[in-house]
């Protein structure tokens, strides 16, 4: 490589920090027409196609007419699936099996390849406390260790045991960092960070990926107190490529480069281009700023010629890493063996299954009975597959969905009646359609409510004021109650939603947020009790949207029985960690190796689960620590390990947790070194704590 670059002229490096685009941009927020020039030496490109004949071709101009036959790096979003689309990432992680996770992105690691894609912008891995902010659906919720677990699952599926394996393409971490902070839940705004909150809640995730071999990263649109993520050497430089020796690249965000004018801290594209580099972003998404500014700025000695050969470097081993130099080439196979294979859906539908939260199920509501004769199917959701698919899938197809009305035709097909009717669009006015779902429901024995949000309702650049569903869904919902009926409501939406006004009309509540392609079976399978469901949420659902923001690892108030809201209640609807099932779980006999440890110990700790009811299951224990006296205020409780095991009813199963007490005791200051301080500590587990004491 150090070969390769002492060959290249200037010009020659500089193309290689550059990414163009290629094809149409379907997403609305980044407007920008294709390059209508390639030169044959770039060194990446935005691949806004599937065709893998098309992009051979274009690799073959880059191998043949450039003078040095550098292969192109072609990128894209591949979100949560390229055509085998899965659910997005907060369900995900409502899955808390990170396994499954692994599996899929593989598909879409494969998938992606196999169309011409080398590099994905994925995972989006920011903390996300504010769901009034659209991109809260990208990430793995609230909590940085979910994240970092999560994170770290989706970059193993997508870069595989190595980034040659021809089935693997790159990971890129973002959007590096604190994205997820954007301050009123506004997108691209503006968001304080102090340095604390930075180490303990926003770097995490990304020290975690790093670790794991993630090969890229994105610098993100907001600043951090003042200073853009993009010009950011603190967290470009010094954490990134000095604490942690990151030696991939990082690619900055569409136009934040430019963005830089914007937010107040370049004069003009020149100085927005020599701030970016300088501080860590080796290559520049779209903006041309590098192309047309580096040569003047190494002229003028503001950029050093090491500084870009790093980068290139930089560049040139993730090529490499990814076996580009050997074989720049896509195999290229038939369209129909490409994608949708059946053990890839079976695959997203068991993520959709495992990913489906049940809220609410009073008076054992669900599983429906197996004799009913029938069931109103209500609500704009219901037939819908292009919502339901969610956003970030541009590969996605609504003619690959299979909807809600699908899946329970499908299930319920022995003499069960399913009575349709829409009842109203997911916003407007117009209730001419109550009359027919009133009429419907009065058919049946039970209504199936399927409501929820648009895709384009959340996602980027999709913040809102309120995360309550428009008026008109909840008038729907109001008029079904009317009926009588028990109502069973189907929530698919990308962010929590606000459920004052809705959870005391339901008997059974269901989050299946978007499931991707194949969400119907799995709902029905839940509706009928062929599935226990066990999914746990990741994210806290506010009561209102004044309660924003509300997170289970918030700090302690200096009066926890004052400040209350005097108009609302408090507390939140449901908190991080709520999910039902159709059996119950008793945990018991809680114990640790040590009470008394030093801090080279290792404590371990068990707890015992009984499934106490009539069906087998699968329950996700999370393990919770908290330290009431530190130096300073930690938070309330702070998740430190979680696993998914399968209980047989009747059965009982050990769950066990190794503590080491430096990574999960301790706490980092705002410099990111980790304390651990003499006293008491507790483990948390389902209702049960247990005291631990670090002795000198
Ligand atoms: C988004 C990124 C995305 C990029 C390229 C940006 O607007 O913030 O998440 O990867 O566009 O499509």
């Amino acid at each position: 490589m150090k070969d390769l670059i002492k060959r290249m002229t200037l010009e020659e490096k500089i193309l290689q920090l550059n990414q163009y685009t290629f094809g149409e941009n379907n997403n609305p927020n980044n407007f920008g027409k294709e390059a209508a020039v390639l030169p044959a030496g770039i060194g990446s490109l935005i691949y806004f196609s599937a065709d893998p004949v098309l992009r051979n071709k274009i690799q073959k101009k880059a191998m043949d007419s450039s003078r040095l036959g550098i292969p192109i790096l072609f990128g894209f979003d591949v979100i949560h699936g390229f055509r085998t689309v899965y659910p997005i990432s907060l369900a995900q992680a409502c899955s808390w099996n990170p396994g499954l996770v692994t599996d899929n992105c593989r598909v879409a690691a494969k998938e992606a390849v196999l169309s011409g894609v080398d590099w994905t912008f994925s995972p989006m891995i920011d903390v996300a406390r504010d769901p009034r902010w659209g991109r809260v659906s990208e990430g793995y919720g609230e909590d940085p260790y979910t994240n970092a677990v999560f994170g770290v699952a989706t970059v193993k599926g997508y870069q595989g045991k190595y980034l040659s394996d021809p089935f693997s393409i790159a990971a890129c971490l973002k959007h590096y960092v604190g994205y997820g902070m954007s301050e009123g839940g506004r997108d691209y705004h503006s968001s304080d960070i102090s340095k604390q909150s930075l180490w303990e809640t926003y770097l995490p995730p990304y020290e975690a990926c790093v670790k794991a071999g993630a090969a890229t990263l994105m610098g993100a649109f907001n600043d951090i107190s003042g200073v853009p993520a993009t010009a950011n050497h603190y967290t470009l430089s010094e954490i990134l490529k000095n604490k942690w020796k990151h030696d991939g690249f990082v690619v900055s965000d569409w136009n934040a480069i430019d963005q830089l004018i914007a937010q107040g801290v370049a004069k003009d594209r020149k100085e927005a281009g020599l701030k970016a580099f300088m501080a860590g972003v080796e290559m520049d998404m779209r903006d041309n700023i590098y192309l047309e500014n580096f040569k003047a700025l190494v002229a003028e000695k503001k950029i050093p010629m090491a500084k870009i050969d790093d980068a290139v470097a930089r560049v040139l081993r993730i090529k490499f890493r990814l076996g580009l130099f050997d074989e720049p080439y896509t195999t290229v196979i038939e369209e129909r063996e490409r994608y949708l294979n059946p053990e890839s859906r079976v695959l997203a539908a068991k993520l959709a299954e495992e990913s489906m939260v049940l809220l609410k199920n009073k008076n054992n509501a669900l599983p429906l009975s197996s004799t009913i004769k029938n069931i109103a199917l209500i609500g704009p959701m219901a037939k819908d597959k292009d919502n339901i698919i969610g956003s970030w899938s541009f590969n996605g197809r609504a003619t690959d969905a299979e909807s809600v009305y699908e899946g329970l035709q499908h299930e319920f097909k022995n003499g069960t009646q399913i009575n349709y009717a829409k009842g109203c669009a997911f916003d407007g006015e117009d209730e001419t359609g109550f009359d027919e779902a009133i009429a419907a429901a009065k058919q049946s024995e039970v209504i199936v409510v399927c409501v929820g949000e648009l895709k384009t309702w959340s996602g980027e650049n999709a913040s809102r004021s309120s995360i309550a569903l428009p008026a008109i869904q909840e008038k729907l919902i109001a008029a079904m109650k009317q009926t009588g009926k028990p109502i069973i409501l189907i929530l698919s939406n990308g962010r929590p939603l606000e459920l004052v006004r809705l959870e005391p009309l339901a008997d059974a509540i269901v989050e299946i947020w978007q499931p991707g392609i194949a969400g119907g079976t799995p709902l029905a399978g839940i509706l009928s009790g062929r599935i226990n469901p066990s999914a746990k949420l990741a994210i806290t659902f506010p009561l209102t949207s004044g309660q924003i923001p509300t997170y289970y690892n918030m700090r302690q108030s200096a009066r926890p029985a004052q400040g209350k809201y005097q108009d609302i209640a408090t507390e939140p609807l449901y908190w991080f960690g709520h999910g039902l099932s159709y059996t119950f779980y008793q945990y018991n006999n809680v114990k640790v190796s040590i009470n008394k440890f030093k801090k080279t110990d290792k404590i371990k700790a068990e707890v015992t689960v009984t499934n106490t009811g009539k069906l087998n299951g699968k329950e996700a224990v999370l393990w919770y620590i908290s330290d009431p006296a530190s130096s300073i205020s930690r938070p309330m409780k702070e998740l430190k390990f979680f696993e998914k095991k399968e209980i047989a009813a009747g059965a009982s199963v050990v769950y066990n947790f190794e503590i080491d007490p430096m990574r999960d005791l301790s706490y980092t200051d705002e410099t990111g070194k980790r304390l651990l301080e003499p006293g008491d500590f507790f483990i948390h587990v389902g209702s049960q704590k247990i005291k631990v004491e670090l002795v000198n």
